[in-house]
């Protein structure tokens, strides 16, 4: 059974199942302002999928001075939970304000 662990800013929280960890990241931690175009996005998992939905790996090197290893880990990360994640669950989890 797989453990999500929310991880923004070393956040150690962690959950059974991974809706549950977006809704936290999304509820409880400050929004992220893009570099890239200065968007307000949730943290976590939606701050990822809107820098790689959203813009190219080039962009985002050059605005988060990231490196390779750096994309790869958000990619595997955006990966494993879109593999995972029932985002319309998660949806209306936010709109019911749980
Ligand atoms: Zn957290
Ligand atoms: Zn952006």
């Amino acid at each position: 059974m797989s453990r999500w662990t929310c991880g923004i800013d070393g956040c150690d929280a962690s959950f059974d199942d991974v809706e549950s960890a977006i809704v936290h990241q999304t509820s409880e931690h400050q929004r992220h302002e893009c570099k890239v175009c200065g968007t307000i996005v949730p943290d976590g998992y939606f701050a990822i999928r809107h820098a790689f939905d959203e813009h190219t790996r080039a962009e985002y090197v050059r605005a988060y001075d990231a490196d390779s290893e750096a994309v790869r880990r958000r990619e595997d990360v955006k990966r494993d939970v879109e593999a995972e994640a029932d985002l319309q669950t998660v949806v209306e989890r936010l709109d019911g304000g749980l």
